[in-house]
Order: C-alpha cells, then sequence, then structure tokens
C-alpha cells in the first residue's frame, strides 16, 4: 500500500463497465491497422472515453507514475515516434513508466500505454523497449483493447450478478479474491501475433534493430516464473505462447530480406537511463517480517493471521485463509472520519450485530459486527466479520475481515485478533528501509558474467543478476561493456 489512496480494482472494473453500453448496435469498420472490415462495439470516440476514465484507475493501480521525469520523458519521446508512423497517431497518445517491480506492460484502448519499472530493469536495449512499447502500440491501432475490454466486460456482469449481497463487500470480494488477474487484459492469440506484426513494423520505421523483439520475448520467456510466483499474472500470462512468437519474429526477419545492420539497437542509450533504478519490491511501499506488515511511510502496522497468504498491492494489502473461507483486506477509506466511514459501511444493507467508537491502540476507531446474507432469488452464502475503521494522521483506513456465517465461532475470534492490532509504528528501526537499486558497472576488462558476479557483488541473488543482465554464468563479456550490478536494499529481519 503506498500514500495514494484511490479506486480499488473493483471500482475501476465497475466505472468501465457503466461508461460503456454493452447493447449498442454493432457497427462494420475498417480496422485502421490491418486495412480489414470488422465488426465494432465501440467507435473511435467511446474508445478514447474508455480508455481516458479508465487511466487514473489504471496508473493508480500499477504503484502511480514512477517518480523521474528525466526516465518518463524518454519513454513518452520513444513511444511518439512510434505513433507519428503508425495508422492513427491523431489519438491521444501518452506513455506512462508506473512504480511496479511486476514485468508487465498494457494498453488501455485510445492510446494509453503503461510499462512497470520491472519490465524496464530487465531489458537491456532501446529496440528491446521499442519492441514492447510498439506491440503495445499495435494492440491500440488495431483495436484489440476496445474490443478486448467490451468482451471482458461482458464477462463480469456474470461475476458481478452472481457475486453476494453489499457494496463494500462485494467490492471486496472481488478485490480480494479476483483482484490481480483483471489488471491484466487478455488478448487472443490471434491478437498477439497481430500485435507483434505492428510492433515489428513500428520497429522497422523507425529504424530499430527488429531483433530488439526477439531479444525482449526472450527475456520475458526466462524472467515470467518469477512473476507468476509472486500471485499475479505477469506479461507472459497476458500475453501467451512466448516460443512461437520468438519463432515467428525471426521468420520476419528472415522473410524482410533487408539489413539491418545500420538499425539502432541502442544498448548503451537505454542502460544509460537505468542507473538508479529501483529494483524489485520496494519496501517503502510496506513489507512484511513473518505476517506482520509494516507500512515505514504511513507508520502503520498490522499482523495478519497465522498461516494466510498475503498479498501487497499499490492501494490495499489482502490476505486469504488456507481454505479461502475468510478474508481481509486494510485499505485507505474516502472519508474523513471513522464514524463517517462507518456510517457509510452501515447503510449498504448489511445487518449491524454490534458497533462502537472508541480508541484502540492510541488511534481513533469507529468499528461494528456485521452479517450480510445474498438478495433475495441469488446464489451465494451468508457471510459475517468485522470491520474498522481508524483514523491516523489526516488518514482513515479501513480493516475489513469476513468469513461465511458458518465457520464464525471459529474464524471470528481470529479475525477479531488481527484486526485489534491494527496500530502505529513505534519503532523507528522499522522505517529506515530502503529499495535495491540498479548500479551500473563499465567493465574495465574482459571478464566471464562470474567473474562480474564475483568482482561487483549484488546485495540478490546471482540469478536475478544474470536474469537482468541476459547473460548466462560462463559467458565472456568485452571491456567496456555496460553491467547491472544490483545494489542497496535494507530492510529490518525481524
Ligand atoms: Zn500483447
Amino acid at each position: 500500500m503506498k500514500l495514494c489512496s484511490g479506486k480499488s480494482v473493483a471500482s475501476f472494473s465497475l466505472i468501465s463497465l457503466l461508461t460503456v453500453s454493452l447493447f449498442q448496435l454493432q457497427a462494420c469498420a475498417v480496422n485502421p491497422a490491418t486495412g480489414e472490415r470488422e465488426l465494432s462495439f465501440v467507435n473511435e470516440v467511446q474508445e478514447i472515453q474508455m480508455g481516458r476514465q479508465s487511466d487514473p484507475a489504471a496508473t493508480a493501480q500499477f504503484g502511480g507514475l514512477y517518480p523521474d521525469q528525466e526516465l518518463q520523458d524518454y519513454i513518452t519521446g520513444l513511444g511518439m515516434s512510434l505513433v507519428a508512423v503508425s495508422e492513427r497517431p491523431n489519438l491521444p497518445w501518452s506513455f506512462k513508466l508506473v512504480d511496479h517491480e511486476l514485468i508487465n506492460a498494457f494498453a488501455l484502448p485510445g492510446g494509453f500505454i503503461y510499462i512497470t519499472r520491472g519490465i524496464l530493469a530487465n531489458m537491456n536495449s532501446e529496440a528491446e523497449l521499442v519492441g514492447v512499447l510498439g506491440h503495445e502500440v499495435g494492440h491500440v491501432t488495431a483495436r484489440h483493447a476496445a474490443r478486448q475490454i467490451t468482451q471482458q466486460q461482458i464477462g463480469m456482469i456474470g461475476l458481478i450478478g452472481g457475486s453476494i449481497i453489499s457494496e463494500t463487500v462485494r467490492n471486496n470480494t472481488e478485490s480480494i479474491l479476483q483482484a490481480m488477474q483483471l489488471l491484466s487484459l487478455r488478448y487472443s492469440r490471434q491478437d498477439e501475433a497481430q500485435a507483434d506484426e505492428l510492433g515489428y513494423r513500428y520497429l522497422v520505421r523507425t529504424e530499430h534493430n527488429p531483433e530488439g523483439l526477439t531479444a525482449v520475448m526472450r527475456m520475458l520467456q526466462s524472467t515470467s516464473p518469477s512473476a507468476e510466483e509472486m500471485g499475479v499474472p505477469g506479461w507472459m500470462l497476458s500475453h501467451p505462447d512466448p516460443g512461437d512468437r520468438v519463432a515467428a519474429n525471426e521468420r520476419r526477419i528472415a522473410r524482410a530480406q533487408q539489413d539491418f545492420s545500420d538499425f539502432l539497437s541502442g544498448r548503451d542509450q537505454l542502460l544509460s537511463h537505468l542507473d538508479g533504478l529501483v529494483f524489485g519490491e520496494d519496501p517503502r511501499q510496506g513489507y512484511f517480517i513473518g505476517q506482520r506488515f509494516i507500512q515505514p511511510q504511513l507508520a502503520l502496522e498490522l499482523t495478519f493471521p497465522q498461516n494466510w497468504t498475503t498479498q501487497n498491492s499499490p492501494q490495499s494489502v489482502q490476505a486469504a485463509a488456507p481454505d479461502r473461507d475468510a478474508v481481509m483486506q486494510l485499505s485507505i477509506a474516502e472519508t474523513n472520519s471513522p464514524q463517517a466511514a462507518l456510517s457509510g459501511f452501515m447503510e449498504q444493507g448489511v445487518t449491524i450485530n454490534q458497533n462502537s467508537s472508541q480508541t484502540l491502540n492510541g488511534l481513533d476507531v469507529a468499528w461494528a459486527d456485521f452479517s450480510a446474507s445474498p438478495p433475495e432469488g441469488q446464489s451465494g452464502q451468508p457471510v459475517r466479520g468485522y470491520v474498522l475503521y481508524a483514523a491516523s494522521g489526516d488518514t482513515v483506513y479501513q480493516v475489513l475481515g469476513y468469513t461465511l456465517a458458518e465457520r464464525w465461532e471459529t474464524a471470528g475470534p481470529v479475525l477479531a485478533q488481527s484486526i485489534m492490532s491494527f496500530q502505529p509504528l513505534r519503532d523507528d528501526r522499522y522505517r529506515d528501509v530502503a529499495p535495491h537499486r540498479i548500479d551500473l558497472v563499465r567493465l574495465p576488462e574482459s571478464m566471464t558474467a562470474a567473474d562480474f558476479l564475483r568482482r561487483y557483488p549484488s546485495s540478490v541473488d546471482n540469478e536475478a543478476v544474470l536474469l537482468a543482465n541476459q547473460v548466462s554464468e560462463n559467458e565472456r563479456l568485452e571491456r567496456g561493456r555496460l553491467m547491472k550490478r544490483i545494489t542497496g536494499g535494507r530492510v529490518p529481519e525481524r
């Protein structure tokens, strides 16, 4: 959880849902990138509107803008050069580097393109960056995003219709259990192949070496397991079938029968922009010591129940019981007092068993024990839980935990104990944290990658360093080559 508050995943999708009428007449239109006639659900004005309205929530959900204006400008500059040679130069294009460690890149309809610092940190040339940007631009110029979001939202209706009860509980159920999967737009294999084809086209038109696209696909292949281990779908899941795509790009290059040797790979051009880039998780955005979640910038902590799985995302911290029959979430409430927040919650059709305002661990709080059941005629099981609103500084936090009503006797006390552990962070030791960062080294002489790891030790494991540089241990590295070393990273161990 970061300093900023914002719309949750669920409200992001709900907002988009409201802005698109799903039952408009379908029109036949010419696809700008492919020149083919096809069915279209949305026109260009609606496409731009969808993107524009979802942009703030999408940006916030991926951790907000990465705070480096020079790097943002570099990426925007590259993106705009691709747009200029594309079929739709007049969309309100924007390119954003977002502050998330996950390896990902995505596009919203209308020309809103995002890449994470996680994917950037693992790139090794400008042509790779342009390859990813070009691929995402291709999704927009060929209108995949517009089509795909429409279809995804048709799916969302089933999800919402079949879900339970009040708005808060419903939104939270979705954001906890559906959570991150909504964030990765999923395209068909055919759309992916077409975006690759367009990415290749834009790379060549801007005289970037099309091998960059192959290289970045290989990088994504080699790094994707780590993204999946984090429990969230990365680029590889939203962009399936990497092996075929590498081969397809090599075939494109061969078919072109063109000499690309003068085209820019731009290894140093890219790397020179990555010095100091935050690498991996950023403990300033919150970290765990066991089940204890610590947010050093907000100076707060909360201990989640034993054996629960936890996940820290930009706008909330979520936890689920091993059997998935109970969940918790810590987030920011958009009100100015705990009492007002609780009143808002109580108006949402839940049954209040007990409620009170008091102080807890030195904080002003309002809390309730509530029950909720699915509306008449809808499936689902009754749930029971606690909601706590606590004021700290100018911010009101919501700690919500609930379980199936039939599990209340055992799960209720576990939830209560965890929720009551919410408190100000009192020991300054836990506020003194720093992320890992990329530190560029220009090799003074030729050496193997293994030598490099020994001579310039990193603060993360060797495998991560090799992956970030896309080299193998025995590979010989030329004198003068720029290499990424990872340094820093300070988090208390207990
Ligand atoms: Zn794609």
